[in-house]
């Protein structure tokens, strides 16, 4: 749906003269809208559990998933007065006499972009960012989890004035609408293509972005593991959302000497989980739409299907799948999976398994299970991506005080935690001179004074 041109204008006029106010640079008000926020999202649970039930057909359990960062609203109500604080730095002797300190300030009125695969989380947790800056905002959830944004566009209707805060629904043109429009900043979540359209939009009004993006990222697994743990943590991480999240292990690089037992020990687990027909658990989640499980169905035709490898058109039902026999150039390895596929591929040495992971774009997340701690700190060292969690998967998502983003083509900038106020900061560099003292040496005539610069630039 095409909204009304002057729609959007006129939302963002709004939200420019109530900025202007200045209301939202004070703390308390921040501190009261970040109540409200927690008070609503506490109120809609049931409403949200439903509508990610509907888009995804997500369990109750794995709803709240998408509630997850409540606990950061809790964190940033009590540390936010700390934060907005000037930070005092020192000065140079040259300077004297003379103060510097560094205050963070609201940048204006920013723009959150949200992608499908968790529909809530995805708006609202940069938004609690956006909130404790002192910024107002417009946020943007996907159009594709068509419940969940009709829930997000309410809860917003019922909690802040548009004039502070708004949500607005729509498809690629409302997107696109949106970011015709000059903001503050832009927050957006989703997939590269689409991020680099979003870079250019922003790039004509010079507005910074943060742009959480996707990829393929690896599991290496060694040959010291703990082959129990591994397995489960490998396979929640994967088949969690039917493995529709963005941090979830694209693909398996496993030592040979292990692979089998592995594999084996991976399909146990599915079973665990989602018993013998998982088209029939209650815990599994399907594939959001007809297009997304088209394109995943025809990634089956890869390689040998070690287990699963089932699907059901009427309900957009893929099984939890692995798949052995594929190699680099197979199709599956060349775009981010985004679903319950998970192709695995060995390597005999762990210098091979770097390079391999060295030679494709950085990932968002990577992923290492070994006991080993100088393999540990070998990948670390060796490799690069937005983050990496060791020995088990997606948990690195959860921890407040890790900020959260990729790296090159998995994106720019983080949230999550005090990185979120970060994001939607400036940090203004403040130096305030003293008129008691003058010294001379920077004013002309310069005569004689030479050595005195040389010294102090050499010293
Ligand atoms: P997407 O890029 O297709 O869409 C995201 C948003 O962009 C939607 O709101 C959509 O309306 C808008 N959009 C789509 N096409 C547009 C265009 N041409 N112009 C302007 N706006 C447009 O992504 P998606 O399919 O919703 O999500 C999947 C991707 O998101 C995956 O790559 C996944 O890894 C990534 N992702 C990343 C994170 C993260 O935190 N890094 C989290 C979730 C998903």
């Amino acid at each position: 749906m095409l909204l009304e041109e002057s729609s959007i204008a006129n939302i963002l006029n709004k939200q420019r003269q109530f900025f202007a106010t200045g209301k939202t640079k004070n703390v308390d008000f921040r501190i009261e809208q970040l109540k409200k926020l927690k008070r609503a999202v506490s109120d809609y649970q049931e409403k949200i559990a439903a509508a990610v039930k509907a888009d995804l057909n997500r369990p109750k359990f794995e709803a709240y998933f998408e509630l997850t960062f409540l606990t950061e609203i809790n964190d940033a109500i009590k540390k936010l007065k700390s934060w907005v604080k000037p930070r005092r730095v020192s000065t140079p002797i040259e300077q004297f006499p003379a103060g510097a300190k560094i205050y963070p300030e609201p940048l204006g009125v920013v723009l959150i972009i949200g992608a499908w695969n968790y529909p809530f989380q995805l708006v609202i947790y940069p938004l609690l960012g956006a909130i404790a800056s002192g910024n107002c905002g417009i946020i943007k959830p996907s159009e594709i989890a068509v419940n969940t944004s009709e829930v997000v566009a309410d809860l917003i209707a019922n909690t802040f004035d548009s004039n502070y805060i708004a949500a607005v629904t729509g498809g690629v043109e409302v997107s696109q609408q949106l970011l015709a429009e000059k903001f503050d900043y832009i927050l957006f979540t989703g997939g590269t293509r689409v991020g680099k359209i979003v870079m250019e939009a922003a790039a004509k009004n010079l507005t910074p972005v943060t742009l959480e993006l996707g990829g393929k990222s690896p599991c290496i697994v060694d040959d010291d593991i703990q082959l129990e743990y591994t397995a489960k943590r490998i396979t929640w991480g994967k088949f969690i959302n039917a493995g529709q999240t963005c941090v979830a292990p694209d693909y398996l690089l496993v030592n040979k000497s292990v692979k089998s037992d592995l594999l084996e020990k991976i399909k146990q687990s599915i079973e665990e989980f989602y018993g013998e027909n998982p088209a029939e658990s209650p815990d599994y989640c399907r594939i959001i739409n007809e297009k997304q499980f088209n394109r995943l169905s025809d990634l089956l035709k890869d390689g040998k299907i070690f287990i699963g490898g089932e699907t059901k058109s009427e309900e957009r039902y893929i099984s939890p799948t692995v798949i052995e026999g594929v190699d680099w150039d197979s199709e599956i390895m060349q775009e981010e999976i985004f679903g319950p596929i998970l192709p695995v591929l060995e390597y005999e040495n762990l210098d091979e398994a770097i390079a391999l992971v060295n030679s494709r774009p950085k990932p968002l997340s990577l992923y290492f299970f070994s006991r080993n701690k100088r393999k540990q700190e070998q990948v670390l060292r060796e490799t690069s991506s937005g983050n990496v969690c060791i020995n088990d998967t997606v948990m690195q998502f959860g921890v407040p005080s890790l900020p959260f983003g990729g790296v090159g083509n998995s994106g720019i900038g983080s949230y999550h935690g005090k990185a979120s106020f970060d994001t939607f900061s400036h940090y203004k560099s403040v130096l305030n001179k003293g008129l008691w003292f003058d010294l001379n040496i920077r004013y002309a005539p310069y005569k004689n004074k030479v050595g005195l610069i040389r010294r102090i630039i050499f010293r």
